[in-house]
Order: structure tokens, then C-alpha cells, then sequence
């Protein structure tokens, strides 16, 4: 489970409501199946308690939460305007953070008014939370969104318990440097009781930050404190809900393929996202089809990527990459009756999506940098264990540490993953279910609500304060 840090205690503290932090939050009574607005709805129908999550941008923003929709807890917006939208979501967020985090500090876009725009949001989240939270209350806050949230409710005085979790990779020690607030980060971290992020790998690079800053200290349980205040740095590999997406899969009804024949089919499902591997991928597979048997049937690559973040000049460029790429790959290769290459640019239904994941002989999920991937989990829940299909799983995604059993590829050696995907069209049945039934147990064991209860049980029961810990040791 949680690795990383300091070993089981017996003191929970008394639980009262849950409340969760995320920007995104449902906006009407129906919460989607699947993904971690579900979880968090689970979560919350257990718990009691409440949601905040960004409004829609407005001209002006107050400081007062706006209640939405009714049900078994209470779920409110905070108010963001237009230029707050563009500055502390697409800015400071999304064009600093992400591509830093997912260490492409080449494409950040540093402006100080960005900063400043995510300082004022995440001060009034605070604020908004520190009116409404009672002693017992625990507060989760999702992701990169709201690093400062939980030092801004420690200077306001709240003494809850407040844990954050980290969906993206975390930057190493010379990558942070290029952030501007770099000496910030450490008191950001340090202000939560429990810091999750979602492999070891990550557990390994906030450490390495964190030992860059001379306040910092690691006891012998691997527990942190800095200045007084104690805190944890644990992994919480997150999941999916497996039964349901599996049933969802097998009672699919699968739209016209038109493949060739019996063709094999492979399959990509991301955002259109840079840190995705999309290029690099549609290269590999040209490579694949430049040396490809003749006489071998042949096989359909369809890769659904829809547009994500389009008002951000880095997306804009790997689309326009992409489509180029695309056309190269088909130009050279295509036939009168065969395609190689289809690549869809829409949103696509996620039971389509469910069907697509159970008929496909090989998904090639290849991040260059990703937090965990589910798409991968996806993949694998959606299969016949009978005849599974391949995964083609890069090492940089955060579901390699627990897949090991997939067909590992680094995704930058266009040589060596166009061999990997001749192996995973030719691999014989019995290799195929002993690596399928390998990666079923953890995607059926480590599901979102295992990920969900490990994260707040740990928090519960997060030591307060040193002279705790040094009796548990
Ligand atoms: P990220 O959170 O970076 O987008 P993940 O792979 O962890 O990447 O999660 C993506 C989620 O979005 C998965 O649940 C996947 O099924 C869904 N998804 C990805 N691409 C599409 C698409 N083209 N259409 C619909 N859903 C998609």
C-alpha cells in the first residue's frame, strides 16, 4: 500500500465530515460513471460532509461559496473570474505547473501575474474552507491546482487534518529550479499531514526537493518535520472501478469497424496532451509498417485523442504535429483498401470507448510523463481473460510500477518500440493470459475505492505533533 514513509499508529483521532478540494466538480445531480469524480462522490455518500470546486468564470468574483444541486452531502462553488480562469487555470496551472511537473520545462510560460492570480484563488479557497470546517473535519484537496491551499488555512490558523493528493508526476530537484517560487515549495508541502502522490518514484523526488531545504527533516520512520510541524510523503498508486468498468465493456455494443479481414486492431485512447507520447508513438508504429511482414494480415492503429486545453499555445503545436505525422504516416503507407493509421480528434462516448478497450488486440499506452494513467487500467479491466489482448505500457507512466507485467517500451526509441509492437501482434495466447492475469489482479485489488479508503485512513490517523511520533517509534 502507502510506501514511503512512517509505519502504522493506533491513535485515529476522532472523524467528522470529509471535505474535498478539486476544480472540477459535477454541476448537476448526476456525478459521470467512472474516473475520480466518482470516487469522490463514493467517498462523500459514506462520509457526510462537503465539495468545492471552481465555478463557472464570472466578472466578478466574491469570497462566499454558492451551494449547488442537493443530495446526500452538500456540494458549492467557489467564485473564479474570467481573468482568474485565464491567469491561475490556464496560466499559473496549466502552462507553468503542468508542463514543469511532467519535466517539459521548455514549454513553461512564466509570468509573475499568473502567480499572483493562483496565490488569490487558492487564498480564498482557504478562507472559504477555514469558515465552514469544524475541528474533526478532514480536508482532501485534489491535485497541482491547490498546492498553497493548505499553507494559506495553517497562516489562517486551522489546525485540521489536511491532506492533498498529487494526480501528476512530481519534478525532480534540478527541475524544480526553474520554478520562480521554488524556496516556496517545501513550506507548500509541509503544510499538509499527509502529501499522497501516486508511485515511489515520486515518494523519491519530493524527497529530494525537500532535502534541498535546510528547515526540512527526515526521522528515522521516514516521517518529515519542518519547523514543528510534522508531515507525511506517501504513495497512493490510484485505481479504478474495475467491476463496473468490466461490465461495461462486455455490454457494449461496438460501433462498425471496418477492419480488414480478421485484422488486428490497436488502440490509443488519450487526451490530446503533450506529455502523452502521441508523436512519438504515431512514429513508432511507421517504423512497425516500414518493416512489417507483407504476408502478415493487416493490422488498424486507431487512436482516439480529442482536443484538451486548446487556449494553450503548447497544445495547439502538438496538435498541428500531429495531424502532420498522421498524413506523412498514411500518405507513405496507405493502400486502396487499407488505412493503417486512423486517428480521431473528438470526444468519443466512454461505452463506445468501453467496447473499443475489449475488442482491441493491442493498446499502446506510451506517455513521455504521466502520473498514473488509467486509460492502462482501463484497458485491462475491459479484456476477455480468456483471449486478452497487449499492453504496451511506457516506463514513464505511473502504472508501471505495478505493471510490470505489461510490454514495457520506452517510448523516445522508435526502433525498439516498433519491435515491441510486432511482439505484442504476434505474442501466443498463453504468454498473453499469464501477463493479463497478472496485471487483472492489481487492477481488481487496487481499485479507486481501495485508493480512496488507504488515502483517508491514513490521513485519520496522521500523527499531530513529535513527541506522538517518538512514542510510536
Ligand atoms: P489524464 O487524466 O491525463 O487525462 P488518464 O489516462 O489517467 O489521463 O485518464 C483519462 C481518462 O479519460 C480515462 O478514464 C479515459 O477513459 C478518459 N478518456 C481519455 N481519452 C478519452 C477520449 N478520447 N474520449 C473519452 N474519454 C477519454
Amino acid at each position: 500500500m502507502a510506501d514511503g514513509g512512517s509505519s502504522e499508529r493506533e491513535e485515529d483521532s476522532p472523524r467528522g465530515r470529509l471535505i474535498v478540494v478539486s476544480n472540477r466538480i459535477p454541476k448537476g445531480n448526476d456525478v459521470p460513471a467512472g474516473g475520480l469524480v466518482h470516487a469522490i462522490d463514493d467517498a462523500l455518500r459514506r462520509t457526510g460532509g462537503l465539495w468545492i470546486g471552481a465555478g463557472e468564470p464570472t466578472d466578478e468574483a466574491g469570497s462566499e461559496l454558492t451551494k449547488i444541486g442537493d443530495g446526500a452531502y452538500e456540494r458549492h462553488t467557489f467564485a473564479i473570474t474570467h481573468e482568474e480562469h485565464d491567469r491561475y487555470y490556464l496560466g499559473y496551472s496549466n502552462a507553468v505547473l503542468w508542463p514543469l511537473f511532467h519535466h517539459r520545462s521548455d514549454l513553461l510560460r512564466i509570468y509573475e501575474r499568473d502567480f499572483e492570480a493562483y496565490v488569490q484563488v487558492n487564498r480564498r479557497v482557504a478562507r472559504a474552507i477555514a469558515r465552514i470546517a469544524e475541528p474533526d473535519d478532514l480536508i482532501w484537496i485534489q491535485d497541482y491546482h491547490f498546492l498553497m491551499v493548505a499553507h494559506e488555512l495553517r497562516a489562517l490558523g486551522v489546525a485540521n487534518r489536511v491532506g492533498l493528493f498529487l494526480h501528476i508526476p512530481f519534478p525532480t530537484a534540478s527541475e524544480v529550479m526553474a520554478l520562480p517560487q521554488v524556496a516556496m515549495l517545501p513550506a507548500w508541502v509541509a503544510a499538509h499531514d499527509v502529501f499522497g502522490v501516486q508511485t515511489r518514484r515520486d515518494v523519491g523526488s519530493v524527497r529530494e526537493v525537500l532535502r534541498e531545504d535546510p528547515k526540512c527533516q527526515i526521522l528515522n520512520d521516514g516521517t518529515w518535520v519542518r519547523e514543528g510541524r510534522v508531515f507525511s510523503v506517501l504513495a497512493f498508486p490510484i485505481g479504478i472501478d474495475a467491476e463496473s468498468f468490466a461490465r461495461d465493456a462486455q455490454n457494449a455494443s461496438l460501433p462498425r469497424l471496418t477492419l480488414q479481414g480478421n485484422a488486428p486492431l490497436l488502440l490509443g485512447v488519450d487526451r490530446l496532451d503533450y506529455s502523452k507520447g502521441l508523436v512519438d508513438r504515431f512514429e513508432a508504429f511507421g517504423q512497425y509498417l516500414e518493416h512489417r511482414d507483407p504476408d502478415s494480415p493487416k493490422p488498424t492503429f486507431l487512436q482516439i485523442a480529442p482536443t484538451s486545453r486548446g487556449d494553450v499555445d503548447a497544445y495547439r503545436d502538438i496538435r498541428e504535429k500531429l495531424d502532420q505525422t498522421a498524413g506523412a504516416i498514411n500518405g507513405r503507407h496507405s493502400e486502396l483498401d487499407w488505412t493503417p493509421l486512423r486517428y480521431v480528434n473528438r470526444h468519443v462516448d466512454r461505452t463506445v470507448i468501453a467496447g473499443l478497450y475489449r475488442r482491441a488486440d493491442v493498446c499502446l499506452v506510451t506517455p513521455l510523463a504521466d502520473g498514473m494513467n488509467l486509460v492502462a487500467k482501463e484497458f485491462v479491466a475491459a479484456q476477455d481473460h480468456e483471449d486478452p489482448g497487449v499492453l504496451v505500457l511506457s516506463h514513464f507512466a505511473g502504472a508501471a510500477e505495478q505493471f510490470q507485467q505489461a510490454l514495457m517500451v520506452n517510448p523516445f526509441d522508435h526502433h525498439a518500440f516498433a519491435l515491441a509492437i510486432d511482439r505484442a501482434l504476434r505474442m501466443p495466447l498463453e504468454e498473453r493470459r499469464e501477463r493479463h492475469a497478472a496485471l487483472r489482479e492489481n487492477v481488481f485489488t487496487e481499485t479507486i475505492g481501495w485508493w480512496t479508503d488507504a488515502f483517508l485512513a491514513r490521513l485519520a490517523r496522521a500523527p499531530r505533533a513529535l513527541d506522538q511520533i517518538m512514542r510510536s517509534i
